[in-house]
């Protein structure tokens, strides 16, 4: 017998699971119904596909038996599959070892709130080790396809699991759990059969019950008892069947089990496609973006059947990435059923589902937003990041996507849609504006905003990470469906930048301009190579001044950020200082010809500009000296 120790990270999940899920212990029972399903899927897939399983004929099924015994406080619970089985490889690897790469983070993530997310540990798909919830000792049994041995797993999910060589008639996987006293309550006819309708009734395959039933006779005393096995789950693939046939209840049972997750979803999308292309999609939006929705190894949410032969759950080319948070189902008939990974990628009958399914649930994204308030906001709040995401990827769809995305605004608390930005501007208003570049706080304090604000223009408040890099790539909004002589399209631009201030109502009055040219040519002597440029500006209404980035580079937020992810390479940006000419400050230098003095109104009046931006000053011990210099006076 060979002692194996568990993978550091499965003892610390196994505790994990054994604390954060306890209140939900009975999901154990769906997560072993759901590996039986997938071994059966993995063995009907290779006996059509590959020639070697071609001669094994197999009636997949799973079975599940128990066994109470009172006296001894000894019950077992076994479920049986005739599946794809394991070697003794396969069980150290797989029930040994997590082997996603991103558990370790997923785990520190948990740990620290381990009590209050189970739901993401469910959709982690925990699985097999959830068992250890019910039981202190759990054996495998288990005969890998197209091999004669067999192979014992045991462990008591403390630290480690032997391994053994064992009998099994076919091949498959039989679980043996053994109950702890509080698991007894499994070992139940009526339970399970509850557990199995509510998380496993759209299994594919059949699910048997193995019970035995006390016979009385005539007077009506026990004479006895029976086996029988009965069939407890209805096993229809659920996105054959006709929507008129559903039921809410039964979509949300079957999301579940798919999504791992124990809430209902936001909303699902039921399709069958008939004419020259025949399939079938069932996807759902969960209520809660997946766990790992931003770990490069995520987990794909959609599954691919082949005339409900199950084909792969492992394909990130199924859906494009912007839309990775979607779970669900794909089934062809138009597809071979030994369809290799390497045609899959460049499929044309897959590359036209792929596509009609991300139009069909842009079209429902839309209606939700039309129609649902409350789950709109829910979706928003979930979804806007990859949204955004698809707005540079996915080319095609950049319209449909550019009307969900949602901002923040100067004028509303909650989000607007560009439509909605449109729909309010002054019919002078030529371009839409924006500002990024910090949190939404920082922001809507920015100097920047003061003009605009007293000209009644409205700015978008793009507080996301990822706004500077869509945003300049999308350029232009085009109205939907505006009528003859409106204007259609709209420049988006950036307040932060040169050029964005040309419909600022004051136009720059050449007296002003005239005047305030010896204090502007003073501020450029005394800032020298610090700044790009100084100039007399139109959006200052009350702060003495303001920086911006040129028209072509990118901004100081962007150029930090850059710096903090590590592109030390970055060329230095250097900002254009834009000085308020009616402010005292600045007015004030007029008469000033101190060189000493006009360095320290310079220096601060630019520090302070980066400063309310949110930027880090380079010389803070500067700018206090020369601030306290001018404070004494
Ligand atoms: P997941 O199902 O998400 O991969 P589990 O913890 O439920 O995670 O299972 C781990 C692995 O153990 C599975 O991926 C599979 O390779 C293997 N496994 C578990 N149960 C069975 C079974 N009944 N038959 C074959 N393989 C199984
Ligand atoms: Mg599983």
């Amino acid at each position: 017998m060979a002692q194996h120790q568990f993978q550091t990270e499965v003892s610390r999940l196994l505790h994990l699971i054994i604390h954060s899920l306890y209140s939900n212990r009975e999901i154990f029972l769906r997560e072993l119904v759901s590996n039986a399903s997938d071994a059966l899927d993995k063995l009907k897939y290779l006996t059509v596909a590959d020639d070697a399983y071609k001669s094994i004929s197999f009636d997949p099924r799973i079975d599940i038996a128990f066994h109470k015994d009172e006296k001894a406080g000894a019950s077992t619970l076994t479920i049986a599959d005739n599946g794809i089985g394991m070697n003794e490889a396969d069980l150290a690897d797989s029930l040994g070892t997590i082997a996603r790469s991103g558990t370790r983070s997923f785990l520190d993530k948990l740990a620290a709130d381990a009590k209050k997310d189970s739901n993401l540990i469910g959709q982690f798909g925990v699985g097999f080790y959830s068992a250890f919830m019910v039981a202190d000792k759990i054996e495998v049994i288990s005969r890998k396809a197209g091999e004669e041995a067999a192979w014992k797993w045991t462990s008591d999910g403390k630290d480690g699991y032997d391994i053994e060589s064992a009998q099994r008639d076919t091949q498959g996987s039989t679980v043996i759990l053994h109950l702890t006293e509080e698991g007894t309550e499994y070992a139940n006819r009526w339970s399970i059969e509850d557990i199995i309708k509510r998380y496993s009734n759209h299994v594919a395959f059949p699910i048997f019950l193995t019970y035995d039933e006390k016979e009385y006779d005539d007077k009506g005393k026990e004479k006895g008892s029976k086996t029988k096995t009965d069939r407890i789950n209805s096993g229809t693939a659920i996105w054959r069947r006709s929507k008129s046939e559903l039921k809410d209840e039964d979509y949300n049972e079957f999301y579940k089990q798919l999504g791992h997750d124990t809430d209902e979803p936001l909303f699902y999308v039921h399709t069958k496609a008939e004419g020259t292309m025949e399939y079938s999609t069932l996807f759902y939006i969960p209520k809660k973006a997946p766990f790992d929705m931003y770990n490069a190894d995520y987990k794909p949410g959609v599954k691919l059947y082949v005339k409900r032969v199950f084909i792969t759950d492992d394909d990130k080319e199924l859906m494009p990435t912007w839309l990775r948070f979607v779970r669900g189902v794909i089934d062809s008939e138009d597809l071979p059923l030994n369809v290799s990974r390497e045609i899959l990628q460049q499929n044309k009958v897959l590359l036209n589902i792929k596509n009609g399914s991300v139009k069909k649930l842009l079209g429902e994204f839309k209606t939700l937003s039309d129609n649902n308030k409350e789950k709109w906001e829910t979706f928003i709040a979930q979804y806007n990041r990859p949204l955004k995401e698809g707005l540079y990827q996915d080319y095609a769809n950049r319209e449909a996507i550019l009307e969900l995305v949602r901002f923040k605004s100067t004028t509303t608390d909650g989000w607007i849609s560009l439509a909605d930005y449109v729909s309010r501007m002054k019919s002078d208003q030529k371009h839409i504006y924006y500002i990024t570049g910090g949190d939404e706080k920082t922001l809507k304090a920015s100097p920047l905003l003061e003009a605009y604000t007293a000209n009644g223009i409205e700015v978008l408040i793009m507080d996301d990470e990822i706004d500077d890099i869509v945003i300049p790539s999308v350029g232009r909004y085009k109205r939907p469906g505006a009528a003859e002589g409106e204007s259609q399209e709209f420049e988006l631009k950036a307040v932060n930048r040169a050029g964005a201030d040309e419909e600022l109502g004051e136009k720059k009055d050449k007296t002003a301009e005239k005047e305030s040219k010896p204090i502007i040519e003073k501020l450029k002597k005394a800032l020298g190579e610090r700044v790009k440029d100084v100039k007399l500006s139109r959006r200052l209404h009350d702060s003495p001044s303001c920086i911006v980035a040129d028209e072509n580079d990118p901004t100081m937020q962007m150029a930090q950020m850059l710096k903090a992810m590590g592109q030390a390479e970055m060329p230095e940006i250097k900002p254009i200082l834009e000085v308020n000419g009616d402010h005292p400050i600045v007015a004030g230098l007029r008469d000033v010809e101190d060189d000493n003095r006009i360095a320290d109104v310079a220096g601060v009046l630019l520090d302070q500009a980066l400063l309310v931006e949110g930027i880090k000053i380079k010389d803070p011990a500067d700018f206090v000296k020369r601030l306290n210099r001018l404070l004494v006076k």
